[in-house]
């Protein structure tokens, strides 16, 4: 698996996050079911964190890319050193 695609599942469990935390604010009031949702909310952001740090890097010159959803997420080569991040 190349890194764009695990980029891409860091961000889906960053989105997961984000809508099971909005949901545990919504459901305050059923104390369980906000537990839940605020749980596996925090587990997937800290596996988004965790995707990113580990994965979202240059493979070639090793420079850590913006962890913070950016416009670097659209480009396929490196910032740094222009080294295309697909390789087949
Ligand atoms: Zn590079």
């Amino acid at each position: 698996m190349n890194i764009i695609e695990k980029r891409k599942q860091a961000i889906k469990c960053l989105y997961a996050s984000m809508a099971l935390i909005s949901l545990s604010i919504a459901t305050f009031k059923l104390e369980l079911v906000m537990i839940l949702c605020a749980v596996t909310g925090v587990m997937f952001f800290l596996i988004y964190l965790h995707l990113s740090f580990k994965y979202w890097k240059c493979p070639a010159c090793g420079e850590q890319f913006p962890v913070i959803y950016s416009r670097m997420d659209q480009r396929v080569e490196c910032w740094y050193c222009l080294e295309p991040l697909i390789k087949d």
